[in-house]
């Protein structure tokens, strides 16, 4: 016998080893049993002692110094003494051909790399860890939907860009992704409320979406009751429109033969103009003052455009109509036409802006943080065909970021609940 030779326990619940079949540098094969004398009787309950037949079944488990570990279970049909029943015996620590820790392990790989990379590390088959990764994530799903879920966001994402979406629904009181439903249809947002039922509908009391009218209603129909609020980064865009068509009118004028085909002084100021009023610095004021001075309509559109912000620097609903009445006054003038369709989706879309003040607030910046990570996990897995795959890894990804948690013991280890 060598001299680096050890005895190590396999830490398995229930198992007892019989002898170690074979221990390569590639390989070791571990002949194992259950220790329970008596597996109890799926139908009558009594504790059986007569061994039917043995058949032997292989269980892989996490790798032992870089070498992949295999189990040869002798797995017991018993025949129950009671009520004549065959059955075959159980074992807590093993989940089909792979063993629990294994499975854990290979869920846990599977949210930071595609799911060949983790099938190809493991040594064990793509669908074996697609399955796995996919029964993980209902489970997930199922335990996130059972919570309260007063305010909730939904917007959508790509599978492919211009070609397929899915609607990303959000709890929004713990960032947790509930579903991630094919299309961005107002059945797809119906379904999901169908699929929910009436009593959990009834607890969402505010919604949260983008400008889409297909989710306004999905909402209409299934939670009438709610309050439905826009995302105010989705309507700061809308106003912004129109002052970027007037900056972009402005800039194309006063072309002469010899000069740029623009402005550039205005061109280079394109995001100063969007920034929030009150983080512009001396400096930056001065440079905006001077382009205006060249361009007066521009400070017509950058001071109709600080009035709509008004709408969600208000303190209260009073305000912020208040504000939309200067900026009303202001387009009035008919100094800025190009702020036309801003003017349509604020009409269109009032109780939903407005709705804003009186709800707490809310916006869909966890959403937008799913979003990004949903985007990451498309680039690793190099895209995605199906979208049941796409929802069942991305449940498990996006998650709010929490303390890791070390297990205590091997127990626990087993048993923790990735949420
Ligand atoms: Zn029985």
């Amino acid at each position: 016998m060598g001299s680096d030779v050890m005895r190590v326990r396999l830490h398995l619940r229930r198992m007892r080893v019989l002898e170690v079949v074979s221990d390569t540098p590639f390989e070791l094969v571990v002949g194992v049993e259950s220790s329970v004398r008596r597996p109890r009787c799926p139908d009558c309950g009594s504790g059986c002692s007569k061994t039917h037949d043995v058949r032997v079944k292989k269980v892989r488990d996490l790798e032992a110094s870089g070498r992949a570990v295999t189990l040869l279970w002798r797995r017991r049909r018993m025949a129950c003494g009671s009520c004549g029943r065959r059955f075959l015996e159980d074992c807590p620590a093993f989940e089909g051909p792979v063993t629990a820790r294994l499975a854990r392990r290979l869920v846990a790989d599977a949210m930071a790399m595609p799911i060949r990379a983790v099938a190809r590390r493991h040594r064990v088959g793509w669908h074996q860890v697609n399955e796995l990764v996919k029964a993980w994530s209902a489970l997930v799903a199922e335990r996130r939907r059972s919570r309260r879920c007063r305010v909730l966001l939904a917007d959508e994402t790509s599978i492919r860009k211009r070609h397929r979406y899915v609607t990303v629904v959000v709890n929004a009181d713990t960032g947790r992704t509930l579903a991630m439903v094919p299309h961005r249809s107002t059945a797809a947002l119906s379904g999901f409320f169908a699929q929910r039922g009436h009593k959990w509908c009834k607890q969402v009391k505010v919604v949260v979406t983008d400008g889409s009218p297909a989710y306004r209603s999905a909402i209409d129909a299934r939670l009438g009751h709610a309050k439905h609020v826009l995302d105010r980064f989705h309507v700061i865009r809308w106003l912004s429109a129109g002052l970027t068509a007037v900056r972009r009118d402005v800039q194309r004028q006063h072309r002469q033969p010899g000069e740029p085909a623009f402005d550039p002084g205005v061109f280079q100021a394109r995001f100063l103009m969007l920034r929030r009023q009150d983080t512009l610095t001396d400096t930056d004021r001065a440079r905006l003052d001077g382009l205006f001075d060249a361009h007066p309509k521009l400070r017509t559109a950058w001071e109709a455009l600080q009035e709509l912000r008004g709408l969600y620097e208000a303190q209260d609903h009073d305000k912020a109509l208040q504000a939309l009445d200067r900026f009303s006054d202001l387009y009035l003038t008919g100094q800025i036409p190009e702020f036309h369709d801003t003017v349509n989706a604020i009409i269109e879309w009032s109780d939903e802006t407005l709705a804003w003040h009186c709800t707490g607030r809310p916006s869909n910046g966890r959403i937008e943080g799913a979003n990004n990570l949903l985007q990451v996990l498309r680039r690793t897995a190099h895209g995605f065909t199906n979208p049941t795959n796409y929802q069942a890894r991305g449940l498990l990804i996006t998650r709010p970021p929490h303390r890791h948690r070390q297990p205590k013991s091997h127990t626990s280890a087993q048993g923790q609940f990735p949420d």
